[in-house]
């Protein structure tokens, strides 16, 4: 773990990077780690966060554009890992009115697998979907 959340508070997400509470991963690297949401509103939901703590994408300074960058870079790639070849969806929740309940920096993605239903089936609009 890098330059992560140290304080003696940290959030959900910075117990997990600390190894405290066990989670699914999807992919790790020196400055990312992602997991399945634990409560998911897909066939697939899962959230990419930076190691480095950052508790919102209002935080984040031009110092972060690689890691952002390295991170939305890395969406399609796992997504496709999982399954999501006909697309999926990358939400950011910013702030309070934002819907932001882990003040940890993540990036949701989810959405489902193409199936014998679901093939031609886009997700929900945003708004009844989250
Ligand atoms: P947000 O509202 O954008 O802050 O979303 C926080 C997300 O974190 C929610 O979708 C939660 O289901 C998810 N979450 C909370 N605790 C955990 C956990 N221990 N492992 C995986 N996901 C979690």
């Amino acid at each position: 773990m890098n330059a992560s959340d140290n304080s003696d508070n940290p959030t959900i997400f910075g117990r997990i990077l600390r190894g405290e509470i066990p989670y699914k991963k999807v992919y790790e690297d020196a400055d990312v780690l992602a997991f399945h949401d634990i409560n998911p509103v897909a066939e697939v939901h899962f959230l990419l966060i930076p190691k480095k703590f950052i508790p919102t994408l209002a935080d984040a300074t031009m110092e972060d554009t690689a890691l952002l960058g390295k991170m939305l870079s890395l969406v399609p790639r796992l997504a496709k890992e999982q399954g999501l070849i006909g697309g999926f969806r990358t939400i950011i929740n910013t702030g309070k009115l934002g819907g932001q309940e882990v003040y940890h920096l993540h990036v949701h993605v989810f959405g489902r697998r193409p199936g014998v239903d679901s093939a031609n089936t886009a997700l929900a609009p945003f708004a009844s979907s989250m």
